[in-house]
């Protein structure tokens, strides 16, 4: 069972809809969310306890708030240490009955302070908060992750890939048929829209794709498709890494992001004025996201191993810069085919599956928003002053305007930005994006907006778990981090 339980949430609903699930065999339900480390966490309740879990939450550790990937915890100001409870609150619109993990049913979990609201550490009321900000401009975002991942048979620490097709080989797809098709099946049930599903290109890669959603509805599907994945790998005898580089050397596991604006008149992302069909809304939303990628990677791109993957030309999108179908810039635009508007995006295409999902969309969703409000106050001024007031205006923000601006595009980058001249790249004003995590954090301390949209709190404990990430690989060896964190995604 899956879907909305609008109208059926009172303690009547609540007892249908456990008994529902108990007639379907459903013995136990797993609410979880994802720390600022990038791993789902989760607490179990008995499908009985189902109505006491909406109504007062499930306890849980504020000292989860610091845990690092190798499960050592911090205390940072605002987070960690053994003091304080939160309580989890599962989301019924999205309690789903698992395929792959019979008697189980799932759901994400809102967490909440004790008395009620949710707790300011919280991913998802974080990315809750940047929607509504949307909404309140009259605009709604569509976001979907790409899920790629690594296929070794279970019961071993090194990687052996599954299957020895080549990349994007049918013979791949012949050697696993069972598995995949059964994630194919166990997702579908699970009401996931997949769009597509293939072998990638590095030895034992597979990628799936989804449709579009709502915001915390993308990310949500982002953890369910993963858990599935996962669980049906166990149930063929294999395993699966999410990790953003499994091998070291080879190419690595991404989570690339996909995103449209719409509002009234459909998709701004198409059919606009603008450098490949953008509205100027369309527009401001790219430049906001593209303007605070460095200090995003720190959202995206999260771990000391996210590094080992961003590597120039291996489809990583290392460069700052966005360009058309171009899958070496870090923001790709896709128009998509004649005759379908909807189908223009932007991908940001330098995120992996490290993120925490919540964090990583909220965050460009803030990028973006600055931009926008940057927009809106110019279009009321130019209302309210007449065009010719704004000839003088700065608002470049000191670069010439093949650069872009605080709300418009630079030139589109075409070919792989890594085959530029260092000149050209600077004449571009095309940056390599953060070579490392110590790099992103720092831009993401200093970025005033993502710390304002996350609040004190958890731009705080999301730098120091960053730091603490460093520290705990300070000069380990790639080869030993790629062991290290293989299987913790
Ligand atoms: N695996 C590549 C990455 O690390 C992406 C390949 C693709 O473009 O789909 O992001
Ligand atoms: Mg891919």
């Amino acid at each position: 069972m899956s879907g909305s339980a609008d109208g059926a949430n009172g303690a009547d609903g609540i007892r249908g809809i456990a008994a529902g699930l108990a007639a379907h065999g459903v013995a136990a339900i797993a609410l979880t969310w994802v720390d600022n480390a990038g791993l789902t966490r989760v607490k179990g309740v008995p499908v009985g306890r189902l109505g006491h879990a909406v109504t007062h939450g499930v306890g849980a550790s504020p000292t989860f708030d610091a845990f690092l990937v190798d499960d050592s915890t911090l205390v940072t100001r605002y987070a960690g240490g053994p003091v304080g409870d939160l309580r989890l609150r599962p989301d019924l619109g999205r309690l789903t009955r698992l395929h792959a993990q019979p008697g189980w049913a799932w759901a994400p979990a809102d967490r909440r302070t004790l008395a009620g609201p949710p707790h300011p550490q919280d991913a998802r009321a974080f990315l809750r908060r940047q929607v509504r900000r949307l909404a309140r401009r009259g605009l709604r975002c569509l976001a979907g992750f790409e899920i790629e991942w690594m296929v070794s048979p279970a019961g071993r620490d090194g990687f052996t890939a599954a299957c020895s097709g080549p990349a994007y080989g049918m013979t791949r797809i012949v050697e696993l048929s069972d598995y995949l098709r059964d994630i194919v099946v166990a997702l579908t049930r699970q009401r996931v829209d997949v769009l597509q599903i293939h072998p990638e290109y590095a030895p034992g890669q597979f990628e799936v794709s989804v449709a579009a959603e709502d915001p915390v509805g993308a990310a949500d599907t982002s953890v369910l498709v993963r858990e599935t994945v996962r669980a049906v790998s166990a149930r063929h005898g294999l395993r699966a890494s999410f990790a953003p580089k499994v091998v070291a050397g080879g190419v690595g596991n991404g989570g690339h992001l996909h995103l449209s604006l719409h509002g009234d008149g459909g998709n701004l992302m198409s059919a606009g004025a603008g450098p490949c069909g953008l509205t100027s809304r369309g527009e401001a939303f790219v430049a906001g996201i593209l303007r605070h990628l460095p200090a995003l990677m720190a959202l995206g791109a999260p771990s000391v191993a996210s590094y080992l993957r961003l590597v120039p030309s291996h489809w990583a999108g290392v460069y700052a810069c966005w360009g058309l179908e171009n899958r070496e810039a870090a923001l790709r635009m896709i128009t998509g085919p004649a005759g379908e508007p909807d189908a223009a995006n932007i991908e940001v295409k330098c995120f992996d599956l490290a993120a925490n999902p919540y964090l990583a969309l909220g965050g460009v969703l803030a990028a973006a928003l600055e931009a926008l409000e940057t927009l809106e106050a110019l279009e009321t001024l130019e209302t309210q002053e007449g065009p010719e007031r704004l000839e003088g205006l700065d608002v470049s923000g000191g670069a010439p305007r093949s650069a872009g601006g605080p709300c418009t595009l630079p030139e589109p980058v075409a070919g792989d930005p890594a085959s530029l001249s260092p000149d050209e790249l600077a004449r571009r004003g095309v940056r390599r994006l953060p070579v490392c995590l110590a790099e992103a954090v720092r831009a993401f301390e200093a970025d005033d907006v993502l710390r304002a949209a996350l609040g004190d709190g958890l731009h705080d404990t999301i730098a120091a778990v960053r730091r603490g990430e460093i520290e705990l690989f300070d000069g380990v060896e790639p080869a030993e981090i790629v062991e290290q964190v293989r299987w913790r995604y």
